[in-house]
């Protein structure tokens, strides 16, 4: 991990007000909506737990305009990982809109601790909820001799998620190559040149661009669901299974799923040995993992400031090597 650094942090708190709670009240149907004392101040947006008629949930807010486009892509991001029946994750349940601005996700409460003896098992969970949809894949493409159950595989998402609160283009595109370039690679280096009036960067993006096919020689990418931001501060365990949270959630490269992990730490060695069990490297992985990180890093830029410069850089100037 880099000094002073906590991935997507920090972040303004914002806890819900009497508004947003008779809100959450009347959408959940409960009489009852009393804090527990459990907040989880994550990097973005405040985290509160509350006791209702039927349970106990957990609320998501923040107050800024695009906060509700946020809370949905990580509600749909929820539903598709939980829909795999590999992974577990908090079930969302509503995305409301704070009349004063902002909004807010309920999604049901989970308790648990950091991530330690399970850490194995969430790695091997990841690999093959990377290997289901290749396998759904494998098995439509046999049945495909009808024409009209065709499968083309496509790289996206049905709806805008953020990896952090920056959107990411989800628009589904065959070639997982152009994907990863214009809609994360550009997308984060245009907004670099347009918020920051950065020419550097843009310029040697322009060099590096021309070369990201050869990372990619020999390669047969197939569209993998991701959660997108899985490093150790989205990742628990409860007393039974491992737990994923606050997805940045669509159909990529299985290995993009490492690359931020590797970069701010937070997995033990036994995380990676369970995941390679199921699927191995192949060759060229090492550098497409430092291209994958370039994502990550410039997502830091853009949401931190000019602290991520140099390491940014340095990462593009590997690249170029
Ligand atoms: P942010 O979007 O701000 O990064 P996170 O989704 O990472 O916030 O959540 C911050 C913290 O809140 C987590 O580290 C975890 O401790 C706690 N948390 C998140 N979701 C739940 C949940 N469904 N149940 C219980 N605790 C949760």
């Amino acid at each position: 991990m880099e000094e002073g650094m906590t991935s997507h942090s920090p972040c303004p708190m914002a806890t819900p007000n009497m508004k947003l709670e008779n809100l959450i009240k009347a959408a959940l149907n409960t009489s009852t909506l009393k804090r527990t004392g459990q907040s989880g101040g994550g990097c973005i947006n405040q985290g509160e737990a509350y006791i209702t008629d039927t349970g106990t949930v957990f609320v998501k807010s923040n107050s800024k305009p695009k906060a509700k486009l946020m809370f949905e892509g990580e509600s749909e991001g929820l539903k598709a990982l939980a829909g795999t029946g590999i992974v577990t994750v908090p079930q969302p349940i509503t995305v409301l809109e704070n009349p004063d601005g902002g909004a807010c996700l309920v999604m049901e409460f989970i308790e648990m601790k950091g991530l330690r003896s399970l850490a194995h098992k969430l790695g091997d969970e990841i690999a093959k909820m990377h290997m289901q949809n290749v396998n759904l894949e494998n098995r439509s493409n046999r049945i495909s001799e009808k024409p009209q159950m065709e499968y083309i595989p496509q790289f996206g998402f049905h709806a805008t998620t953020c990896c952090g609160y920056i959107p990411q283009e989800n628009e589904w595109n065959e070639d997982w190559v152009a994907f990863f370039a214009q809609n994360r690679l550009d997308y984060q280096f245009r907004l670099l040149e347009r918020e920051k009036g950065d020419r550097e960067a843009i310029e040697m993006w322009s060099r590096l661009q021309i070369i990201i096919p050869k990372f990619f020689k020999d390669q047969r990418i197939r569209p993998s669901l991701l959660h997108g931001d899985l490093w150790g501060g989205n990742a628990a365990q409860t007393k039974r299974h491992p737990v994923i949270f606050d997805p940045a959630a669509f159909y990529g490269h299985h290995e993009y799923e490492l690359a931020i992990s590797g970069m701010f730490g937070g997995f033990t060695r036994s995380f990676y040995d369970s995941y390679h069990k199921v699927i191995p490297k192949t060759p060229g992985f090492e550098g497409r993992q430092r291209l994958y990180t370039l994502f990550h890093y410039l997502n830091h830029w853009n949401h931190f400031g000019d602290g991520y410069k140099k390491s940014t850089m340095a990462v593009i100037k590997s690249l170029l090597k």
